[in-house]
């Protein structure tokens, strides 16, 4: 099934949704016979197997097009990115192949909807689409042996790491480049597993205004899947609902000649087989007081 997290209407508060056919969001928490859920905590109660039952018949609060997304999973504990995962994008950015997965961490509140925008910050030019596919933890575990990692997968997901490279590369440490608000776009859905029948099989296309600016297939991975959750889940515990974001293939805009990166206005989509298209406007940051809440 396809889950969402969208913006109550009313209340402004972020609720989980299951996607129909015919592209309607039913409720999870109206189905679950609660007040409010989110997917997290649908994911970490195991109710994962009752929604489908329980959603069929039941009656759409919106048309998926009439409701705002939030980033599929907006409060996850933890998002571990992957960094020079694909040999080609390895070779662009000049950094040798390395032994062992090169991580860092985003933080929830950088992330953004499908359908929302991109901010490029006031204090850089050098705003870079990154098209990836992110993996949501179902099934939490600790040394997770590789074999069974993917039982531990609760679905897949669009994911555009946006990178601020300046920002990026001021120290040998990723992580102030990679964590400004409203970059990491996630979305617009979660498909669950069981609907992907090989997810090393997947194509990622990446647009920039309606040309092709990124094009891979998932295996080529320099560590697939199961690899990532197992060395991952070695020095922490992944929870239902954690985040891992897979890396990026070539075509970046930091290494073209001129540089492409993304202006306001422009409109960047990550899209995967099965898992949608993921779409972003640019926009910039608007001018706010100094010490203001962004
Ligand atoms: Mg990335």
């Amino acid at each position: 099934v396809r889950l969402v997290t969208y913006r109550d209407p009313t209340q402004g508060t972020a609720r989980g949704g299951l996607v129909t056919v015919d592209d309607h969001v039913v409720d999870l928490a109206g189905v679950l016979e609660r007040q409010q859920i989110s997917l997290r905590e649908v994911l970490e109660q195991g109710l994962l197997g009752d929604v489908a039952a329980r959603c069929a018949g039941a009656r759409p609060v919106a048309p998926l097009g009439a409701l705002t997304l939030l980033p599929v999973i907006p409060d996850p504990s933890k998002i571990v990115c992957v960094g020079l995962n694909y040999a080609d994008h390895a070779a662009e950015v000049a950094m040798p192949t390395a032994k062992h997965p090169v991580l860092f961490l985003r933080l929830p509140d950088s992330q953004t909807g499908h359908g929302q925008p991109i901010l490029r910050p006031r204090e850089s030019d050098a705003l870079d689409f990154e098209g990836e596919l992110a993996v949501v933890i179902g099934r939490p575990g600790r040394r997770i042996h590789p074999d069974s990692a993917l039982a531990h997968v609760a679905g897949y997901a669009c994911y555009n790491d946006a990178s601020v490279r300046d920002w990026q590369m001021h120290t040998h440490q990723f992580t102030a480049g990679k964590n400004f608000p409203a970059t990491g776009a996630f979305g617009p859905w979660l498909l669950t597993a069981d609907e992907i029948a090989d997810p090393a099989d997947l194509k990622l296309v990446v647009r920039l205004n309606g040309v092709i600016v990124q094009q891979a297939s998932v295996a080529q991975m320099l560590f697939p899947i199961a690899t990532l959750i197992s060395y991952i889940s070695t020095f922490t515990p992944l929870k239902a609902g954690d985040v891992i974001v897979t890396g990026t293939p070539a075509g970046i805009g930091a290494t073209r000649r001129p540089p492409l990166f993304m202006r306001h206005g422009d409109v960047i989509s990550v899209a995967i087989d099965g898992l949608g298209a993921l779409t972003n406007t640019v926009l910039d940051e608007p001018a706010i007081t100094e010490g203001a809440q962004g």
